[in-house]
């Protein structure tokens, strides 16, 4: 199958949905990218931040780069310019060093909050009380190149559809509450990134408005 072809099948499958499809690149050739840019896709994510960093050098200027993977501090500076969005932003301090860095690039940065919803230990992401306490704190609200756009989470990595829907509902929920509870020009809850390869039909189910595809678009991933 071509990227071509997978991604006019991944459109066909969720048709009727409104969502914003991000194609995950990582560990993929720049070719790849291109490849799939030709077919139309303009959403690009990545998870580290000298692989996005490089492969934009060689593509097209109106792509749309997505961090979506664990973003350490020290290399913020380096996304700042151009990032279009930040989907696991996990704390405060984080959030200072975006806002610092899109300071000094003359730019607001869209950031997303990543919650932690799997039953899994490993994952990252901030639980539902941490991001009440982030998005009422005075050191929030002092932040003024940064906006929250909405939560990003990632299910279990489970057969179980039921853990992953309840996962999802419970992702939804909060989404729902905050969205009611904060709104300032600083948090606007738009975005709901939510849903991978495995899991973005029943994603999209539970109220997904971006999808983070890789493996369905570029095929299995080669470490
Ligand atoms: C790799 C990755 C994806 C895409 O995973 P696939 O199963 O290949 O679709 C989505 N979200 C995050 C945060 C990832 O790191």
């Amino acid at each position: 199958m071509s990227i071509n072809s997978n991604l006019k099948s991944i459109l066909k499958t969720h048709e009727g949905f409104q969502y914003t499809l991000i194609a995950v690149s990582k560990n993929h050739p720049a070719s790849s990218v291109l490849e799939a840019y030709q077919a139309g896709q303009r959403d690009f994510g990545e998870n580290k931040v000298q692989e996005m960093t490089e492969k934009l050098e060689s593509l097209p200027k109106d792509i749309r780069w997505h961090m979506i993977g664990h973003l350490q501090r020290n290399k913020v500076k380096y996304i700042a310019p151009y990032v279009h969005l930040i989907h696991s932003v996990d704390s405060l301090k984080l959030l200072q060093e975006i806002n610092k860095e899109a300071s000094k690039n003359n730019r607001t940065i869209n950031c997303l909050l990543q919650i932690h919803i799997a039953s899994e230990e490993t994952k990252f992401g901030l639980s539902p009380e941490e991001v009440h306490e982030l998005l009422n704190s005075y050191e929030f609200k002092a932040l003024a190149n940064i906006r929250i756009i909405g939560l990003m989470g990632m299910a279990s990595n489970t057969e179980d559809q039921n853990l992953v829907r309840q996962e999802f509902k419970l992702l939804k929920n909060l989404f729902e509450e905050l969205k009611s509870t904060f709104k300032s020009d600083k948090i606007e809850m738009e975005e709901l990134s939510m849903g991978m390869s495995g899991d973005a039909a029943i994603a999209l189910e539970e109220g997904s408005t971006m999808i983070r595809v890789g493996t369905a678009i570029f095929g299995t991933r080669v470490y």
